[in-house]
């Protein structure tokens, strides 16, 4: 049985916090290493999380609410399947393989924006769980394109970056444009 008042204090826990969108400097920022893992270091992943799931997004980097730290948030599940939380501290890549695959990108820092980009298809990676806990294993899929869109973000890198100036400067236009209408209804 849930215990309605334990998860009303649970929620209370977690904040959604605004998410950056380009041109927003801070994006271009380069995030630093996390330390150490500490209950400080989980109140934000679990805010990343909330934020991710309300935008909707399958991935979040902590840089794109404005705290440049080495952490990465990501939920692959299927709609309709129960949620599959992960969180990556201080990711590494390891291995890649040469093959590249194109896969259609968005990204929630660039929102109504998508474009096929090209990443390898396989990435081995290292990195410390919600725990702490060191993590060494090979992603592939949907897995791998995703945790490299992120781990670009860590590098002040936009899936945009990739794209032709015209087609850059078209997707930003459109943000801002988008952003002021927000503001002005
Ligand atoms: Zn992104």
């Amino acid at each position: 049985m849930l215990d309605e008042s334990l998860a009303a204090t649970y929620i209370t826990f977690m904040t959604i916090r605004p998410i950056l969108t380009v041109p927003n400097p801070v994006l271009k920022q380069c995030s630093k290493p996390v330390a150490e893992v500490t209950d400080e270091t989980r109140r934000l992943m679990d805010d990343m999380l909330e934020t991710m799931y309300l935008a909707p997004g399958i991935g979040l980097a902590a840089v794109q609410i404005g705290v440049p730290l080495n952490i990465i948030v990501m939920d692959l599940a299927k709609e309709g399947d129960d949620p599959k939380p992960q969180y990556f501290i201080n990711p590494q890549i390891l291995e890649v393989i040469e093959e590249k695959r194109p896969y259609e990108e968005g990204c929630l820092s660039v929102p109504d924006v998508f474009d096929e980009i090209d990443r390898s298809a396989r990435v081995k990676i290292r990195y410390q769980d919600y725990n702490g806990i060191e993590v060494t294993e090979w992603a592939e899929g949907l897995y791998a394109v995703c945790i490299q869109h992120e781990m670009d973000h860590l590098k002040g890198v936009l899936f945009i970056d990739y794209l032709s100036r015209l087609k850059r400067n078209r997707a930003v236009k459109k943000v801002q444009k988008a952003e002021k209408l927000k503001e002005a209804g």
